[in-house]
C-alpha cells in the first residue's frame, strides 16, 4: 500500500507532526508537495504532503491508514528541495510547522490549482487573415514571452484562436532566447579577485564573511561569482535587506545578467509574482533578487546564496514564523550544496564572531573599489557646542558643510533616526545616559510612572533631576524629529530645494522608488531622511552626509544599541562621496568618545568588534549566548503582568536567566497591554525547551527565538 505523510494546514496543538494517510481509493497519484483532502476526526482537512511512502511503524495494521479523499493539485507547489527548510524553522524559531510551510511559497502562487503555461512567442509572418487572429500574433510579437490569458484579454481573441494559432505553428509557447551575456563592466581590483577565487575555490555549502567598507566593490564581487554560477547551469539568489534596496539595484543586475533576472518581492503585482515565481522553477530565471522571502525562491540548481547587508535586522521576519533569512539561507546552502557569501561593511557581531573564530571562510576588502578615499569624518562635540553658546539643531560645522555643499551645487544627505517611541535621557554636558545596572542596557523615560524603566528586568528608578554623572541640569530626552529637522533646513537655507524620506512620506507602494530616483536626478538639494536612507543606496552627487544626533541609536534600550550606532553611522557615512567628488559625514554627539562613534567615523568595524564583544561575553548576550522574548498581551493590564508573571516562575532553571516580567517599551499597542520576560541562555537547546513548554502550557503567549527588535 502507499502512503503520504500529510501536514494538515492549520495552527493548533496536536496537529503540529505530519500525519499518515493512505493513497486515494481511486488510484490517483499523490505527489510530494502536493496539497491534498483529508479526513480528520469526524470531518475533513487540507493538508500539504511532506512524504511519500515514508517508513510506517512496524506496528501500525496496514487498514487503519485512511485514505485521502482528493488530491487538489494538478502539479505540486511546494518544490520537494523547500520542504525541509521548513522544518528547520519550526525547529530553530519555534513555530508551528503549517506555518513554516506557508512561509515557502507565495500566497498568489499557492492560491493557483495548476502552474501557467510559459509564454507566447510569435513565429513567422503569421496568420494572413482574421483581425483577432492577427492582433494576437501582434502582440506576443510585439511582447515576446507574453502571459496567453493577458494577451487574449488585451485583443478580445477567444480561446479558440488562440489553440489555432498554436496549432498552426504561429504561435509557440517556451523560454525566450537569452541574448548573450555582456562582458564584465568593470576590471576587479586584486583584492576583488581574491575574493572571487577563494570562494569559487570551496567547498558546497561553504559560507564566507565578504567584510568590505562601502563602495568597496562587494556588489561587483557578487556579480562576477553569479556570472561564474550561471555558466555552469546553476542559479544564484541574492537577498536585500528592502524592497525599496531591491528597487535600487535591479539595474545592475539587469545590466549584467540581461533576461535572467527574477525580482521577488510582495510589493509587485499578483500577476507578476506568480510569472516569476514559474519563471525560476523551470529555470528560465538565472538570478533571483528579493527581500527575506527570496530566500525561498524555487531554484531549481541552486550554486550561490547572497545574503547583502546581512546586518540588518530586516531579515528577521518578526510574526510567525520568526525566521531569520540568513540563517535560513545557511541551511539552504547546505542542503543544496550551495555557496553563501554574506557581504557586508558592518557585520553583526553573530556573523563577524563565526569568521573570527574560523567558523566561516572570512574575506576582506578594506579599501574603496574606486580612486576615491572614505569620506573625511568631523565628529561634533555637542557638549561643546552647548558650552559656547550654540543651541541650534545644527552645530556649527555641520551647518558650514551644508552651506559649502549648496554652493558647489552638490547634494547632502542629513539623517536622524528617530523611532517615535522610547526615549532615553542624554546629559547635555557630560554626554551620560543612565543604563541598567544589571542589564547594560539604556532606561527608558516613563512619563506615567516618573520613572526610568527597564525594559529588559523592569528595574526602575526616579526620573533624574541633575545629572547623576556631573550634577547638571541639562539632562533631558531628544525630542527632535525628522519633520523638525526639514523646517530647520528650510528656515536657514529657504532657497534649497529639500525632499524628506520616514515611514509618513513614504506610505505608498513604490513612493520610495520615485523619491530616490528624483533625488538621483538632482531634482533636490537636500535629502533629509530616517535609517531608510542609510542603505546601499549609491547616488553620486551626494557629498556631505550629516547625522544629526547620534545619541538617539546610541541609547536605544537595547542590548544591539551600540551595534546600531556604529553599523547606520557607518552607513550612512558611506553613502558620501561615492561619485567623482570626495565626501565628508558630520557626526552630531553627546558622547564623542563612545567606541561606537569612533570606529563608525573611521569606518573600522575590527575597533569597534573588539570592544563590543567582551561586553556582550560578559553579559552572555549574543554571539555568546541566546535569547527568547516571551510576551505576554491582553487587554486588561493586570492579566498580562499576571500572565507574565507565571511565564517568569514557569522559564526558571539551571541554564537560564530570566529577566522580568516588565512593561514592553511599546506598552500598549492595539489596545492591548504588553509585558515582555527576557530569558538569556548560554544554550539555543536549553531555551527552546522552555519555549516549547510556555508554548504547551499557555498558548496565549507568543514567544520570539532570538528576537532582533525588543520593542
Ligand atoms: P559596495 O557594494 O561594496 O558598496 P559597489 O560594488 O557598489 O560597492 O562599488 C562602489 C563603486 O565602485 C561602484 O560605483 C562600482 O561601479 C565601483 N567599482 C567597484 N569595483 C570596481 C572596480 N574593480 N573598478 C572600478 N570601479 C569599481
Ligand atoms: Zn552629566
Ligand atoms: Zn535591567
Amino acid at each position: 500500500m502507499r502512503t503520504a505523510l500529510v501536514v494538515i494546514d492549520r495552527v493548533a496543538r496536536g496537529l503540529d507532526r505530519p500525519f499518515t494517510y493512505a493513497w486515494p481509493t481511486d488510484g490517483t497519484v499523490v505527489p510530494v508537495g502536493a496539497r491534498v483532502r483529508v479526513p480528520l476526526g469526524s470531518r475533513e482537512a487540507v493538508g500539504v504532503v511532506v512524504a511519500t511512502d515514508a517508513a510506517l511503524a512496524a506496528d501500525t495494521p496496514a487498514t487503519a491508514l485512511r485514505p485521502i479523499t482528493a488530491v487538489l493539485d494538478r502539479e505540486p507547489v511546494l518544490p520537494e528541495d523547500l520542504l525541509a527548510l521548513a522544518f528547520f524553522i519550526r525547529d530553530r524559531w519555534a513555530c508551528h510547522l503549517s506555518q513554516a510551510l506557508r512561509a515557502l511559497v507565495p500566497a498568489p502562487v499557492r492560491r493557483l490549482q495548476a502552474p501557467p503555461l510559459p509564454g507566447l512567442y510569435a513565429v513567422g509572418a503569421g496568420p494572413a487573415r482574421g483581425s483577432r487572429r492577427r492582433a494576437l500574433f501582434e502582440c506576443a510579437r510585439v511582447e515576446p514571452g507574453v502571459d496567453a490569458s493577458r494577451a487574449r484579454a488585451q485583443t478580445g481573441a477567444s480561446a479558440a484562436v488562440l489553440r489555432e494559432l498554436e496549432a498552426a505553428g504561429h504561435l509557440r509557447r517556451g523560454e525566450p532566447a537569452l541574448p548573450p551575456l555582456p562582458p564584465a563592466r568593470v576590471a576587479l581590483t586584486p583584492e576583488q579577485t581574491a575574493a572571487v577565487r577563494a570562494v569559487r575555490a570551496g567547498a558546497p555549502g561553504a559560507e564566507w564573511l565578504l567584510e568590505g567598507v562601502t563602495g568597496s566593490g562587494k556588489t561587483e564581487v557578487y556579480l562576477e561569482l553569479i556570472a561564474a554560477t550561471l555558466a555552469e547551469g546553476r542559479q544564484a539568489i541574492v537577498l536585500l535587506p528592502e524592497i525599496s534596496l531591491t528597487e535600487e539595484m535591479r539595474s545592475r543586475y539587469y545590466a549584467r545578467f540581461a533576461g535572467r533576472v527574477a525580482i521577488f518581492h510582495s510589493a509587485m503585482a499578483e500577476s507578476t509574482r506568480v510569472e516569476e515565481w514559474y519563471r525560476v522553477r523551470r529555470g528560465a530565471a538565472g538570478v533571483v533578487l528579493g527581500p527575506r522571502s527570496a530566500v525561498f525562491a524555487p531554484c531549481p540548481a541552486l550554486g550561490l546564496l547572497i545574503v547583502d547587508e546581512e546586518h540588518e535586522p530586516s531579515y528577521k521576519q518578526e510574526e510567525h514564523p520568526r525566521y531569520h533569512a540568513r540563517e535560513v539561507a545557511r541551511e539552504r546552502a547546505r542542503l543544496n550544496g550551495a555557496q553563501l557569501v554574506l557581504g557586508t561593511a558592518t557585520p553583526s557581531l553573530e556573523s563577524a564572531h563565526r569568521a573570527r573564530t574560523g567558523e566561516t571562510g572570512f574575506l576582506r576588502l578594506p579599501n574603496r573599489a574606486t580612486a576615491q578615499a572614505l569620506p573625511e569624518p568631523v565628529i561634533v562635540d555637542m557638549r561643546q557646542e552647548l558650552a559656547d553658546g550654540h543651541r541650534e539643531m545644527f552645530s556649527r560645522p555641520l551647518k558650514r558643510a551644508i552651506g559649502e555643499t549648496l554652493l558647489r551645487r552638490e547634494q547632502a544627505v542629513l539623517f536622524l533616526n528617530r523611532r517615535g517611541y522610547a526615549t532615553s535621557v542624554v546629559c547635555r554636558d557630560c554626554g551620560l545616559s543612565v543604563k541598567c545596572p544589571q542589564c547594560a542596557v539604556s532606561l527608558t523615560v516613563h512619563r506615567g510612572r516618573g520613572a526610568l524603566v527597564c525594559h529588559y528586568c523592569f528595574h526602575e528608578e526616579p526620573l533624574p533631576a541633575v545629572c547623576p554623572g556631573c550634577g547638571s541640569s541639562r539632562i533631558r530626552s531628544f525630542g527632535v524629529g525628522t519633520e523638525q529637522v526639514e523646517e530647520e533646513v528650510r528656515r536657514l537655507w529657504p532657497a534649497a530645494r529639500t525632499l524628506r524620506a520616514d515611514a509618513d512620506t513614504l506610505r505608498f507602494r513604490g513612493s520610495h522608488q520615485a523619491l530616490f530616483d528624483a533625488f538621483r536626478a538632482g531634482d533636490a538639494d537636500i535629502l533629509v531622511g530616517t535609517q531608510m536612507v542609510a542603505k546601499g543606496m549609491d547616488w553620486p552627487y551626494v557629498t556631505l552626509v550629516g547625522i544629526v544626533a547620534a545619541d538617539i541609536t546610541l541609547t536605544l534600550p537595547d542590548f544591539r544599541a551600540a551595534e546600531r550606532a556604529f553599523q547606520l553611522i557607518t552607513q550612512a557615512a558611506g553613502r558620501a562621496g561615492r561619485g567623482e567628488r570626495p565626501g565628508t559625514v558630520v557626526i552630531q554627539t553627546y558622547n564623542p568618545e563612545h567606541y561606537a562613534i569612533t570606529a563608525a567615523a573611521r569606518q573600522d568595524f575590527g575597533h569597534f568588534y573588539a570592544l563590543e564583544a567582551p561586553f556582550r561575553e560578559a553579559l552572555s548576550y549574543p554571539p555568546f549566548g541566546s535569547l527568547m522574548l516571551v510576551e505576554a498581551a491582553a487587554a486588561a493590564e493586570d492579566e498580562a503582568r499576571a500572565l507574565a508573571a507565571w511565564a517568569a516562575t514557569a522559564a526558571a532553571g539551571p541554564d537560564v536567566t530570566v529577566l522580568g516580567p516588565a512593561p514592553a517599551p511599546l506598552e500598549r499597542l492595539r489596545g492591548r497591554y504588553r509585558y515582555h520576560v527576557l530569558v538569556k541562555s548560554k544554550t539555543l537547546a536549553s531555551l527552546l525547551l522552555i519555549g516549547e513548554h510556555l508554548q504547551a502550557e499557555e498558548p496565549r503567549l507568543s514567544i520570539t527565538v532570538d528576537p532582533q527588535n525588543m520593542l
